[in-house]
């Protein structure tokens, strides 16, 4: 129990200008026995407990918060303390934010879209320095998920960055300035990109890479962090090559030997790695395969596919694998394991076991023995249609046979969107219970009828998959219980992609929502405490950090990522300016001033001139499909990139300099002219001008459903 006395204690912190009897309260406070921490392993050397310097805090990436200071009585006073909103934007389009900010000797250090980084002072707000690594606009075309970043690694006195088009950057922690760059890719004829953060291992700076359903093959490496000299680079699939290291031999063996190099394997590390510095071992989530069927990868056969889908535990300083556990063999369905992964000790049948703890996109929740890779617990932790359950002799699941498409669709639970996707989830070691931000849809798949031909720079999954008419679509937060495998509480349905999850010692779970609200919930309950308006959705974790004896919860805010290409229901930038904003709330903090609302955009002319014969509009429907749908969305659908079903004239006019030559390339549209003709172009303006004055004369039909994934 709190007593009144502490709370003023803690409230005393925020006294300001008298210093001094501030320094005397803080000495008092960290005298004062700091909550039991949980997390597993010391905080890395010369970082106190009220700072967030990795990723998910500590190396275990609990994402809970020993400050409580802000607590289930006082949190409704919670207010916004300062806000940061001078992001890089290129062009008209905002990317939205996704990183965790770190906090580190006063200092707050994140990233925005196009891989940028800032520091800022973590109580003023004030801009320390910002680092643009000038991230090849082109680049954007080989992105899924738009141009977006996760945040850095803070270690010593050095920020490392990874960029979009694949650079890894050292900068000089006090004054942004760069110390070293490597190229991360191994072949810059594919479409690799990062948009996650870089872990610290084992005096490593390692990273992964996206890509799978562009046609990559999927690796990880791993940087010194003074020289920035390679240390090792491990491959997740085999490829057309001979084996680089054993383990790729290993993973051969589950492939056919027809199988389709060509089209890359998938197996992409695009998001989670967590680091155990005392077993020196670095578990890396592995992605879906590419093309998504198990059958079109491989030649009509159904084998295995080693390392899709698979949690790797790395020795982090030789790069030699120790154990391997695959959540979904033959993965078909972008079931990437790449979810965050928590460490934790937990007393499993009376004994206490040093676990690691994924939600991965499959819809079971694993705990595993990170020593061993052992399987504890694999429970579903939402709907799960894929597979009945996970054998718990052989450690696999039972897949259902009505989960494969390779003859006629099948709707199957989760969707690609997965039960849980990158937004983390976070661990309470007060309650020893996982909050899991889970999203609820079905999707429906289809084969790809024909041959599957690479096309460089476009979707090369060799499938279709959109939702059910009648589908569910919501996103909900889940109190889970590891050890007994349930759901303890869950939230009322939120709107589609929700944001990620920090607990606290003050016994508060919050999380933000695509509706702009960050929410504060009682962790034990799931009871709502507070609420706060913010008319920016929110994708990002939130964190807390404290500085002279106040807490602060911070959390970026702005929609884009996989959510650029399409607002759903309920999103605030359907109604107001999605643009990029860094909050930072605390105690006694004023009310969020909303953003200005959307502007009415007036309908423009018709474009005139154009081919109006089926065959043109036809081939532009197709060309439209293939190469535009995955950003901009047909039929004037509100999404974060421009309309062009309502372009002004003088860009209709500017087609060609746009879509072949790339004048827009800096701000993200690359040109196409390697895989579209000026006759293609003509006929994409045809179909559009063609489905204008279809939507005009019939206002109600729908536009084609698009995929949702990653
Ligand atoms: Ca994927």
């Amino acid at each position: 129990m709190r007593t009144q006395a502490q709370d003023r204690l803690r409230r005393g912190h925020r006294c300001g200008a008298l210093a001094l009897t501030c320094a005397w309260f803080l000495i008092a406070c960290s005298a004062s026995a700091q909550p039991p921490d949980g997390d597993p392993f010391p905080l890395p050397a010369g970082v106190v407990s009220g700072e967030w310097a990795l990723h998910g805090r500590g190396f275990a990436e609990q994402r809970y918060s020993p400050l409580e200071q802000i607590h289930t009585g006082n949190v409704a006073q919670l207010g916004l303390a300062w806000t940061f909103d001078d992001f890089v934007v290129r062009g008209r389009t905002h990317r939205g934010t996704q990183a965790t900010p770190l906090m580190r000797d006063g200092v707050l250090y994140f990233t925005g879209p196009w891989s940028v980084v800032y520091a800022v002072d973590a109580e003023s707000g004030a801009v320390r320095w910002t680092h643009d690594p000038q991230v090849d606009g082109a680049w954007a075309r080989h992105a899924c998920c738009d141009a977006v970043n996760r945040g850095v690694v803070l270690w010593k006195d050095m920020v490392y960055v990874a960029t979009l088009d694949g650079w890894l950057v050292a900068l000089d922690a006090r004054t942004g300035e760069p110390r070293w760059r490597v190229d991360t890719l191994v072949d810059r004829s594919r479409s690799y990109t990062i948009t996650g953060a870089p872990r610290l291992a084992g005096g490593n700076i390692v990273i992964g890479n996206g890509g799978a359903e562009m046609g990559v093959r999927g690796y990880v490496s791993a940087y010194d962090a003074a020289s920035g000299r390679l240390a090792w680079r491990f491959y997740t699939v085999p490829g057309a090559g001979p084996d680089e290291h054993p383990e790729v031999g290993t993973a051969r063996k589950s492939w056919s030997p027809r199988a389709r190099w060509d089209l890359g394997g998938g197996g992409t590390v695009w998001d989670s790695m967590t680091y155990d510095p005392e077993l020196d071992l670095l578990y890396v989530g592995v992605g879906n395969g590419g093309p998504w069927p198990v059958w079109v990868r491989n030649a009509g056969e159904r084998p295995d596919n080693l390392f899709l889908s698979s949690i790797l535990a790395i020795e982090a300083r030789s790069g030699r694998l120790a154990w391997y556990y695959q959540t979904t063999p033959a993965d078909s369905w972008d079931y990437t394991a790449t979810q965050n992964m928590i460490l934790a000790d937990l007393r499993i049948g009376g004994r206490l076991r040093k676990v690691l703890m994924q939600a991965p996109k499959n819809g079971f929740f694993y705990v595993l023995d990170r020593a061993s890779g052992e399987l504890l617990a694999a429970e579903k932790y939402t709907q799960v249609t894929w597979a009945e359950r996970i054998d718990r002799q052989t450690g696999r699941p039972v897949v259902s046979e009505s989960a494969l498409y390779a003859a006629a669709p099948r709707t199957v639970w989760p969707s690609t969107a997965g039960g849980h996707n990158w937004q983390p989830m976070a661990y309470s070691p007060q309650r020893g219970w996982v909050y899991i931000p889970t999203l609820e849809m079905p999707m429906t798949f289809s084969t790809q009828q024909g041959d599957v031909h690479y096309l460089p720079g476009a979707n090369n999954v060799g499938a279709s998959a959109a939702p059910p008419p009648e589908r569910v679509q919501r996103s909900v937060l889940k109190a889970w219980d590891p050890v007994a495998g349930r759901i303890v509480w869950q939230s009322a349905p939120l709107p589609w992609w929700g944001g990620g999850v920090l607990t606290t010692a003050g016994g508060l779970v919050l999380q933000g929502s695509a509706d702009g609200v960050l929410t504060a919930y009682d962790a034990a309950s799931g009871r709502i405490l507070k609420k706060i308006e913010t008319g920016l959705a929110i994708m990002a974790p939130p964190m807390s950090y404290e500085i002279a004896g106040r807490q602060y919860i911070a959390v970026l805010a702005g929609l884009g990522g996989a959510m650029n290409g399409r607002f759903h229901a309920g999103f605030a930038a359907l109604e107001y300016r999605n643009h990029e904003r860094l909050f930072v709330f605390a105690l006694g903090g004023r009310a969020v001033d909303l953003p200005p609302r959307l502007d009415k955009v007036p309908q423009r002319p018709l474009a005139t001139g154009l081919p109006a014969d089926a065959d043109t509009v036809a081939l532009g429907r197709q060309r439209y499909l293939q190469f535009c749908a995955r950003c901009h969305a047909p039929r004037s659908v509100p999404n974060g990139y421009p309309d062009l079903w309502n372009l002004p004239p003088a860009l209709y006019a500017a087609f060609d300099s746009i879509v072949l030559g790339g004048a827009m390339s800096y701000a993200g549209m690359a040109g196409f002219a390697d895989v579209l003709t000026p006759q293609d172009t003509l006929a994409i303006r045809a179909f559009i001008v063609a489905d204008q004055q279809e939507m005009r004369r019939n206002p109600s039909a729908k536009p084609p459903e698009q995929g949702t994934g990653h």
